[in-house]
């Protein structure tokens, strides 16, 4: 097992790993599960009994979930003491790593039951997004203080950033990023809605899943290759017992990563994708940059993808970062699941 000693290991970065029940194709094909989770003791055990000869993993994260676990359990270990950030004026991002189909999106949005009367955050199978709206617009309202809320909604697909939320899918240019007169880095035209209640955010999402859907069906795999970011900034103004203003600003970043196949398994199989141009970029340069940021390396690359170019003011320094691995537990996935399993532990 690794050491955790306080101080030794990066604070600011948390990995949790998420496991998916075995689905209908899966059981239909015969699969059975090779993944045990102990949430007690924090660990995920991969173990291929049919193999002869087989040896088992184990893997210690700081969380992990079972497949019978409930997005409400999901979202009070995760999002809750990040969204604390939040609101004290911190820059926080949450990541859903991992497989085409393991429960990324699961994860971050959620599911509708549409048959269901009430507010989206009422059904049990809403995820982190509809919660984290709901909870911080409840916790801004009870604070004596004034507030602004602002949220864009993007996509990155073979590093082109798209505007989920601005005009027409058709003329809808490529972004570009540059850098303002503070160093932060700023997509030139992106649609910036001001929200005032949750209501309204959860319309601004349903407009997004609809045009994510859109430029899914012109293009093969889409969804798979693509990150979706949804940007959050808080603005606060508090007055102190003394009179002054106090003025904070807080960032908030749910990031639904494209799935991980899409950076390849080892160094040989990463060159033959790179030249079938299916190289993740943006995935790429992530694991480096999170990686530097874990080593305290001099350098960190930031500036090689639009991903991390996006998220500079949000990773590293004084900021928090949640990586949710999501993993199936299926025979089938086993070398995806161990290679998510790796890749993420590396953060650790
Ligand atoms: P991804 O975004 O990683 O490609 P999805 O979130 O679309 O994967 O999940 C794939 C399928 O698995 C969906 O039908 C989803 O409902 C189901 N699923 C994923 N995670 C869970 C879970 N924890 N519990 C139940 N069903 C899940
Ligand atoms: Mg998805």
């Amino acid at each position: 097992p690794i050491a955790k000693m306080k101080g030794d290991k990066n604070q600011n970065i948390s990995v949790f790993v998420r496991c998916r029940p075995l689905n209908a194709t899966e059981k239909k094909q015969g699969c059975y599960s090779v993944v045990n989770v102990n949430a007690d003791k924090k660990e995920v055990v991969v173990k291929e009994r049919h193999m002869p000869g087989s040896v088992s993993k184990t893997f210690t994260y700081d969380k992990v979930f079972g497949p019978n676990s409930k997005q409400i359990e999901v979202y009070k270990s995760v999002v809750v003491p990040v969204l604390d950030e939040v609101l004290m004026g911190y820059n926080c991002t949450i990541f859903a790593y991992g497989q085409t189909g393991t429960g990324k999106t699961f994860t971050m949005e959620g599911e509708r039951d549409m048959n269901l009367q009430g507010s989206w955050e009422e059904d049990p199978m809403a995820g982190i997004v509809p919660r984290a709206m709901h909870q911080l617009f409840n916790r801004l309202q009870k604070q004596e203080c004034e507030f602004s809320v602002r949220v864009s909604y993007m996509e990155i697909y073979n590093e082109e950033i798209i505007d989920l939320l601005g005009a027409e899918m058709a003329d809808n240019p490529r972004l570009r990023i540059y850098e303002d007169r503070k160093g932060a880095c700023v997509v030139q035209g992106l649609e910036e809605a001001v929200v005032l209640d949750k209501d309204e955010v959860y319309r601004i999402l349903e407009r997004g899943a609809q045009r994510r859907q859109t430029a899914g069906t012109l293009m093969n795999a889409h969804s798979s290759r693509s990150h979706s970011v949804f940007m959050v900034t808080i603005h606060t103004k508090e007055n102190s017992v003394d009179g002054e203003e106090l003025l904070k600003t807080g960032k908030l970043n749910l990031v639904d990563l494209a799935g991980s196949e899409c950076i390849g398994r080892s160094g040989a199989i990463e060159k033959r994708a790179r030249e079938a141009g299916n190289i993740n970029q943006s995935l790429l340069t992530l694991g480096r940059v999170i990686t530097a940021l874990v080593d305290h390396a001099p350098h960190v690359p930031y500036r090689e993808s639009k991903l991390t170019r996006l998220l500079q003011d949000s990773l590293g320094g004084r900021t928090k970062t949640s990586i949710i691995a999501t993993i199936s537990p299926a025979t089938a996935s086993i070398e995806e699941t161990l290679c998510t399993l790796d890749y993420v532990h590396r953060a650790k």
